[in-house]
């Protein structure tokens, strides 16, 4: 065991969800290290589909430029199609994202920042950049195991090129992917969906393919023909291309090598010429599962070690940083000691209820695309789809595809979840809650603070959504000013938001259900911790009961 003083958080797995957790922790003055047994980040770009909760987590983490420099241009990303083959296929349908004017309307009332395709080779370096220039640590070629933990902090042997030492750590935040080692170790056993399909991932560079689609707006062409049925997705530059198709489980691993998949890859561009320079081949599966236990101790699992989805609904990175936004401000409140330990309890509380009903989503989103052809088992079925005698089948699959519709228009799954934990204050009201498209803004504890545009004469805000920033917040309605003292003699900030500062006509205390008097307490991740309706006769003593519950702290300061 090390004398040395120990690490406060000791981060395995610098994937995207080690690197938002070790970013968040360094820059609120952690002592964190993210270790990662490979030599490189991820080559392959699985994730590519960033959703506006996630952007808005890291415009806070000042990175959002950089990712959405990487991205697809918004120009070839307004939607999805479905055709036989790539060039000159039979056009099947498409999803545009400007046909539903709804929707549009209804995702910018939701959020200031758009969706956006960044993949994941790209997001991993801007995560690891910021964490160097905050002053963080990293390490790539360092395998992490878990020797043991009392209750003081844990022990875990770091394997490098020179040998194995021994590192003792306050915390570990296990974020080693879908086959976490760790969660293994630590005997936290998985609920499983059995594996109802397997794909192999192609990332290619094509300049043909790129000249080809110059003007295309489409993000994703599902292909569906006799021979193959894939998908391909663009990258934002470079010519970069991601192939994905349907593996049959009879064959071999070995024959899906950069020949056999370059073959398929034309056969599904319908162009045996086209150029393909092949980048990386990834065999995936669809698979879906949650951990029972996301909490053994001192060690929290978070991302893909504590959920995996199947890609549809693209919720897999995006829920692992959401995950590391839960758990960072609770391990930097405990280990600051002003939080009491049971608020470490409420990240699984609130964090799993969300991973299952993304999974759930997630599976229905994958049965549906069957009817798309996606997955079907006998290719044979699809045969005759380019031939005139295929009318049927092309019919079968152009009518399915408004069924499709939630996969790519989730705002209430992606922001209408409503956690429910003991780091939270009810207010005795139910919550109106989200359909998987349509999301409900509310005010109720639990739930992300909505989306109010404002006008700050000083320019130091310009939505709800900036004034957290990583600290507890009162928001209280245009005569709640008893609110401010209360706040400023617990040290924390408080806003009065009157109808000159709120933009577009929105009313924030209908939105948030407050009277002018009354005020929320939003935490440190955007989520409300309390709300109370109208002003109460010792708001002083409201806010220190309910941080102090909050934080599992009675006697809580901050
Ligand atoms: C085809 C495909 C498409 C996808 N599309 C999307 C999408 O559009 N949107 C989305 O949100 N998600 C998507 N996903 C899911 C997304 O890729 C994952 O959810 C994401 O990579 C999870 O990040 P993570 O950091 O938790 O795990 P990982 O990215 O797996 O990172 C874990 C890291 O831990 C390291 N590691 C493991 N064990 C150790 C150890 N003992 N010591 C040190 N390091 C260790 C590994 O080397 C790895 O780098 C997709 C996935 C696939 C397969």
């Amino acid at each position: 065991m090390s004398s040395q003083k120990p690490l406060d958080v000791l981060i395995i797995g610098g994937g995207p969800v080690g690197l938002s957790t070790a970013l968040q922790l360094t820059k609120l003055g952690i002592d964190a290290w993210c270790v990662e047994r490979r030599a490189t980040h991820s080559r392959h770009p699985k994730a590519g589909g960033l959703h506006p909760r996630t952007l808005e987590l890291f415009h806070q983490w000042d990175i959002i430029d950089a990712v959405r420099s990487e991205a697809v241009p918004s120009h070839q990303a307004e939607g999805f199609r479905w055709t036989t083959r790539f060039v000159d296929g039979i056009h099947l349908g498409h999803i545009l994202f400007a046909d539903d004017a709804e929707a549009l309307a209804d995702a910018a009332e939701a959020s200031p920042e758009p969706g956006c395709f960044t993949p994941q080779d790209e997001v991993e370096p801007i995560l690891h950049q910021a964490l160097l220039r905050a002053g963080g640590r990293y390490a790539f070629n360092t395998t992490a195991e878990i020797l043991g933990q009392d209750e003081d902090g844990v022990d875990v042997a770091l394997t490098d090129d020179s040998g194995t030492r021994s590192v003792r750590t306050r915390y570990v935040v296990a974020a080693d992917g879908v086959r976490s080692r760790t969660r293994d170790a630590l005997g936290i056993t998985e609920t499983i969906s059995p594996v109802f399909g397997e794909s192999v991932g192609v990332y290619f560079r094509s300049r043909r393919l790129t000249q080809l689609s110059e003007n295309s707006p489409y993000a994703l062409s599902w292909i569906i023909n006799g021979d193959v049925i894939g998908s391909f997705a663009r990258g934002p530059k470079d010519n970069k291309w991601i192939f994905n198709f349907a593996r049959d489980p009879r064959l071999p691993d070995s024959t899906y090598d950069e020949s056999f998949c370059t073959a398929r890859l034309r056969e599904a561009a319908g162009d045996p010429e086209v150029d393909v320079d092949v980048i990386s081949i990834l065999r995936w599966q669809h698979e879906a599962a949650v951990a029972d236990a996301w909490r053994a101790g001192r060690v929290f699992l978070v991302g893909d070690s504590a959920h995996r989805f199947p890609p549809h609904g693209g919720f897999g990175m995006n829920s692992g940083v959401q995950d590391s936004a839960n758990l960072v401000w609770k391990l930097v409140r405990v280990l600051r000691g002003t939080a009491g330990d049971a608020l470490l309890d409420s990240y699984e509380q609130e964090r799993k209820p969300v991973a299952e009903y993304n999974i759930e989503q997630c599976l229905i989103n994958t049965e549906r695309l069957k009817s798309t052809g996606f997955m079907v088992s006998d290719p044979s079925e699809l045969a005759t789809i380019e031939l005139p005698e295929g009318e049927k089948i092309r019919r079968r699959i152009t009518e399915s595809l408004p069924a499709q519709h939630e996969q790519f228009r989730s705002a209430g799954q992606q922001f209408g979840f409503i956690y429910r934990s003991s780091a939270l204050v009810s207010d005795g009201t139910e919550p109106e809650h989200s359909t998987v498209s349509d999301y409900r803004p509310t005010g109720h504890p639990g739930a992300r603070a909505p989306y109010v545009r404002l006008q700050d004469p000083s320019g130091e805000f310009e939505s709800t959504l900036d004034l957290p920033a990583g600290d507890f917040v009162v928001l209280a309605g245009q005569t709640g000013q008893a609110w401010s003292r209360a706040a400023e003699s617990l040290g924390l900030r408080c806003v009065v938001i009157s109808p000159p500062m709120t933009a577009g006509g929105t009313s924030f205390e209908s939105l948030y259900g407050i009277d002018a008097t009354g005020a929320v307490l939003v935490r440190p991740d955007g989520h409300v911790g309390m709300r109370v309706h109208m002003a109460p006769s010792n708001p002083e003593a409201v806010l220190r009961a309910g941080l102090g519950q909050i934080l599992s702290n009675p006697a809580a300061t901050l």
